[in-house]
């Protein structure tokens, strides 16, 4: 169910239960949604107060296998959507507040959530952060704005440097933090500065050099600081090289991905000092006869061995055990040891490499 905040209405009364699912909060704000309130816990106050008093787009119980391109993960307590980096420094600063767990997504093409959803807040930064700016060879990129019309934008503007980014189906911020790319390349060095808002909730401007780019890595992996804004330096080049380079680029991603059925991605990382020693992630896991492996409904695609399908209703119990058998594989047969590119969330508003959690099982 969906809620715009501004529908919410001021009332007088006590706070009154009418139904166990359904609840008239009488704080400062009324607001009434239907959502189960015994597994929404403690928080529920306070998260109806931040979604009344924050003019942004909220839902209480949001299935958040729709949030992720694996189609996995149960219910989280509140989705919310910010507007700009004002909203946003509100958000944060209201869950440290009241030591709610937030978690900060994208459009989720790297992230499995868990099967029992997350006890907190979900902030998306997505479609209402997404303005791109082109002036010169410099772009400004909303921390929301979609990859790979960033790189549509950039050709039409005759600029060259992020044409590897076509295919990328996430967001600026989620690929500024995880310094995504492909052929080898990473958004970093394309990064001149990068305005986030701090886990104190406040917006701060950070160099290239603060970033700490390095192979799917940056420093906002340790510092949770949220990407509001990227600004990106690119070459002038010619439309048509740019143009034929993107072309190429789908059409390698079209003959070797999987298209139909969810996915995040590569599932391990690779690099270069794997690739000539064992070869890439993909290669390595076919080699280890592990192509066409099921779990429950995860399987290892046919396709391609470092991508795992959702054959239709697949847990991240499915997924993480299958995460765990291909490493364990992978190390007896090969000797190396996979890692994670896609990260886990766990209900508690966690996010690490969900090769950790599988360790676990
Ligand atoms: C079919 C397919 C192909 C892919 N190909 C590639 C590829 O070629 N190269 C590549 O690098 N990746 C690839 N990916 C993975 C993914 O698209 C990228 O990692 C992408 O950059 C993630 O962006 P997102 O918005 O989906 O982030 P999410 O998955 O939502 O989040 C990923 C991480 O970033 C964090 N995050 C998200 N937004 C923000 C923000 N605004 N501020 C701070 N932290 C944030 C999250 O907390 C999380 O830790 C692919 C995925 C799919 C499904």
């Amino acid at each position: 169910m969906k809620a715009y905040l501004t529908q919410a209405r001021r009332v007088d009364a006590e706070p009154i239960f009418k139904h166990s699912d359904f609840l008239v909060l009488t704080d400062d704000w009324v607001i009434m949604q239907h959502f189960n309130l015994l597994r929404t816990g403690s928080y529920l106050p306070a998260l109806c107060r931040i979604a009344v008093k924050i003019d942004a787009l909220a839902q209480f119980n949001p299935p958040l296998a729709q949030q992720n391109s694996w189609q996995i993960g149960g219910p989280a307590d509140l989705l919310i959507e910010p507007k700009n980096a004002q909203q946003v420094a509100a958000i944060v600063r209201f869950a440290r507040q009241e030591q709610i767990p937030l978690v900060v997504i994208g459009q989720g093409t790297n992230l499995l959530f868990d099967d029992a959803g997350v006890r907190g807040i979900v902030m998306k930064i997505g479609s209402q952060m997404a303005q791109i700016t082109i002036n010169g060879e410099q772009i400004l990129a909303g921390g929301g704005a979609w990859v790979p019309q960033l790189a549509r934008l950039s050709m039409r503007a005759g600029l060259t440097g992020l044409e590897h980014c076509i295919g990328i189906p996430g967001t600026v911020g989620g690929l500024v933090m995880m310094n995504g790319g492909s052929q080898h390349k990473g958004i970093g060095e394309n990064i001149a500065r990068v305005r986030v808002v701090t886990t104190a909730g406040e917006e701060e401007m950070l160099t290239q050099a603060d970033c700490a780019f390095a192979y799917r890595q940056s420093a906002l992996q340790t510092t949770g600081a949220v990407v509001v804004q990227a600004e990106l330096t690119c070459l002038s080049g010619d439309i048509a090289t740019i143009r034929r380079a993107m072309v190429a680029d789908l059409r390698n991603r079209r003959q070797k991905f999987p298209r139909k059925q969810p996915n995040c991605g590569s599932v391990f990382l690779s690099s270069a000092a794997m690739h000539a020693s064992v070869g890439p992630p993909g290669q390595i896991i076919e080699a280890a006869g592990l192509k066409g492996v099921r779990v429950g409904n995860a399987e290892v695609s046919r396709q391609h061995a470092n991508f795992i399908v959702n054959r239709g209703g697949a847990t991240s119990a499915d997924v993480l055990t299958l995460i765990k058998q291909i490493r364990a594989k992978v190390r007896t047969e090969i000797g190396f040891e996979l890692e994670c590119e896609v990260r886990y969330v766990s209900p508690e508003g966690q996010i690490f490499p969900a090769h950790k959690q599988a360790d676990l099982l």
